[in-house]
């Protein structure tokens, strides 16, 4: 699904120059579920954003589903990360003004699905979440694993084939993180791939294989047995 080149990123300020991408090559299956980790500063965000067509590199090559994206215009990068990959931050990212079900129902409205069958997909999802009975609340009147649970909703129900996770248990406490993990995983089972930044150790168990990052250069892989 996704194979990554000798990829190069240098971020250029006035008067610094940081390489934060060094020939990085990384390879992902359909159905993988891949923790990222290294030390903070290392270009886990960097990689991510080049992921989800969100930044580009300044060299390398990004094939994703057989198609190189370097190079592609911003409509075509636009239109793939709607239908293709969902996100979910650390810090949920909701918006305050827009109830549970809203929120969730956003990206359904920008891809012009028909009224109908959003409530139906919006239910769906919510349901597998387990927030269903939150629905009509605001984001600021749930728990944070409650929030992170409508983010997941939200990333999900496009139905992308990739989900991009940048330390999606970063603000919770143990079993709100763990639930969250629970349903990534369910995720994954049912077939979607999965690619997560994480610190946690106890997180990252729940992908097959870890993916090492060190300045941005050295990739070492462990496979989960
Ligand atoms: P990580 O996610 O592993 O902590 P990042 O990808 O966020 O690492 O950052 C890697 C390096 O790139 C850091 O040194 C950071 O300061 C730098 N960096 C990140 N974004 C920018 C930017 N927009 N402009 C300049 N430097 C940046
Ligand atoms: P609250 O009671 O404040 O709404 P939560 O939404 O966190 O709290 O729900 C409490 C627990 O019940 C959580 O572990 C959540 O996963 C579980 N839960 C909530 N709704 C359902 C549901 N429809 N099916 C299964 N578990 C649920």
């Amino acid at each position: 699904m996704i194979k990554i080149t000798n990829l190069e990123k240098t971020y250029r300020t006035e008067d610094v120059e940081t390489t934060v991408l060094h020939e990085l090559n990384l390879q992902v299956q359909e159905g993988e579920f891949v923790a990222v980790m290294g030390p903070s500063g290392c270009g886990k965000s960097t990689l991510l954003n080049i992921l989800g067509l969100l930044d580009d590199p300044d060299a390398g090559s990004f094939v994703f589903d057989g198609k190189e994206t370097v190079g592609y215009s911003e409509r075509r990068r636009a239109e793939l990360r709607k239908h293709a990959i969902g996100f979910v931050f650390q810090s949920f990212n909701l918006i305050d003004e827009l109830t549970v079900y809203e929120n969730v129902e956003l990206p359904l409205v920008y891809t012009g699905v028909p009224a109908a069958e959003r409530k139906q997909r919006v239910e769906e999802v919510l349901d597998k979440m387990r927030i269903m009975h939150r629905r009509n609340h605001y984001p600021q009147q749930l728990s944070g694993g409650q929030q992170q649970r409508v983010a997941v909703a939200r990333a999900v129900v496009n139905r992308p084939r990739l989900i991009l996770a940048d330390e999606p248990t970063g603000n919770l406490d143990s079993s709100n993180g763990n639930e969250v993990m629970d349903l990534l995983s369910e995720l994954n089972e049912q077939g979607t791939t999965i690619i997560m930044v994480t610190h946690s150790e106890h997180d990252a168990r729940y992908s097959h294989r870890i993916v090492r990052m060190l300045d941005g250069q050295t990739v070492t892989e462990n496979i989960l047995t």
